[in-house]
């Protein structure tokens, strides 16, 4: 399987855009981890891997989506762009996720590629505004994966995305970004109305046979305006995508990507851990993209080092977390983050003001923290790629206090909405 998957590598993609990857993504990436590492030994910190939404709006209309895509076109513009950049790249850091709304829609987005040759992008997208033009553009800057999005089968993806035809669109700026012989992967928010056609061998090799490099299944949070609380995974179901992860990663040539366990399957969150945090489309320094709850901005006067050395807000949401679960707080407990956005006076980074609000309305329920029932990973490989750059860089060790722990599965039933799940 590691030849299949090294041959898809070698023979499928452009080899510059490989040796770019294997450079910056893998050699400079490790780097800024042992960096990270360091930095804590000392009792410092900074993220290594640092998220962008640069714009907040998008064409779309998803479910459970939690940013206000409807609202007021607003950006992270080239000058702070390059500027919170050049400042994580001081720090060590080479890889940047960039989010929206929808990224493309940002006037500058190429230009903040082309500006920054020299860090690595992954792009979450839903592929709609990639086309020949777009394409060509990111293969000749090399530095930029696309991550584009797929929700499920054309009646499932259109119903979860708000309108008819997406699917084919999507599938066509895959396409075309596949064409241009990009690196690319395809991720899916696993939810109960998509599961069943995503999370399958069928699904991976026709991803594979397409020139798919790597795939991504996130877990559905319901969190946020609309929390669709009725497409949420039930917990046998989470661990049915876990095992199909590990699975496929032993045993498919395409790369996996799962954020959230090490390599012995234990439970982990990358915001909690350190390992990332996020910065909003207004500029707002967040734990991670879902809670939007911050005390700082990409815009004040402070260095951004200085900002992630000395945030009280964000080294208590660390703490606080890792006290209580290993899992997704904003899932299990988010009456923490209340605690939290009052302790520090929290400023609601959204434009429909209603955080704290939608934080009280979440029925609680479990992540992927699943005491007992760890699924460790099969694969040699990845068990020493986590056991290296990707764990909880004792962070649970410190702070986990199982007496602290709440298993939401022993709560009483969540009420389930009205709205049927929308089968095949
Ligand atoms: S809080 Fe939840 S959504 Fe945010 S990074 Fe952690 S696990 Fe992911």
């Amino acid at each position: 399987m590691y030849l299949r998957l090294a041959k898809r590598f070698v023979t499928e993609t452009d080899k510059r855009l490989l040796a770019k990857a294997v450079w910056m993504l893998g050699v400079k990436g490790l780097l800024s981890i042992h960096k990270h590492k360091r930095r804590l030994k000392r009792g410092e910190f900074f993220p290594p891997f640092l998220y962008m939404s640069v714009i907040n709006s998008c064409n779309l209309r998803c479910q459970g989506c939690w940013v206000d895509v409807a609202e007021k076109q607003h950006r992270i513009e080239l000058e702070a762009a390059n500027k919170t950049i050049a400042q994580a790249k001081a720090m060590g850091n080479s890889f940047f996720g960039i989010l929206g709304g929808e990224p493309f829609m940002h006037k500058d987005l190429l230009k903040i590629f082309e500006q920054n040759r020299d860090v690595y992008f992954q792009v979450f997208t839903n592929g709609h505004f990639i086309t020949d033009e777009v394409a060509a553009k990111l293969r000749e800057y090399g530095n930029v994966t696309p991550l584009i999005s797929v929700e499920g089968s054309e009646i499932i993806s259109d119903t979860r995305r708000g309108r008819g035809g997406v699917l084919n669109q999507t599938m066509k700026g895959l396409e075309t970004a596949l064409k241009h012989n990009l690196l690319v992967g395809v991720c899916t928010s696993v939810c109960k109305s998509n599961i069943d056609d995503l999370v399958n061998d069928a699904w991976v090799n026709r991803l594979i046979d397409m020139g798919v490099m790597y795939c991504w299944f996130h877990i559905y949070r319901p969190v946020g305006p609309e929390p669709n609380q009725q497409l949420a995974l039930s917990s046998d179901e989470q661990r049915r995508v876990r095992q199909f992860v590990v699975d496929t990663r032993a045993t498919k040539p395409i790369v996996v990507i799962d954020a959230y366990h090490d390599d012995a399957g234990n439970a982990l969150c990358p915001a909690a851990t350190g390992f990332t945090h996020h910065v909003g489309p207004w500029g707002d320094i967040e734990p991670c993209p879902v809670i939007q709850l911050a005390t700082e901005s990409i815009h004040d006067e402070r260095p951004l080092a200085e900002t992630f050395n000395y945030s009280e807000f964000l080294s208590d949401f660390r703490e606080l977390t890792a006290q209580h679960t290993r899992g997704c707080v904003i899932m299990e407990r988010p009456d923490l983050l209340i605690d939290l956005a009052n302790k520090h006076g929290a400023r609601d980074t959204t434009v429909r003001g209603a955080v704290i609000k939608e934080l009280e309305n979440v029925v609680p329920r479990r992540s992927q923290f699943q005491p007992g029932q760890e699924i460790p990973e099969r694969s040699f490989v990845y068990r020493w790629a986590k056991r290296y750059a990707f764990n909880d860089f004792g962070t649970y060790t410190k702070h986990f206090d199982l007496s602290k722990y709440h298993d939401p599965d022993l709560d009483e039933p969540a009420l389930e909405s009205s709205l049927p799940v929308l089968q095949d």
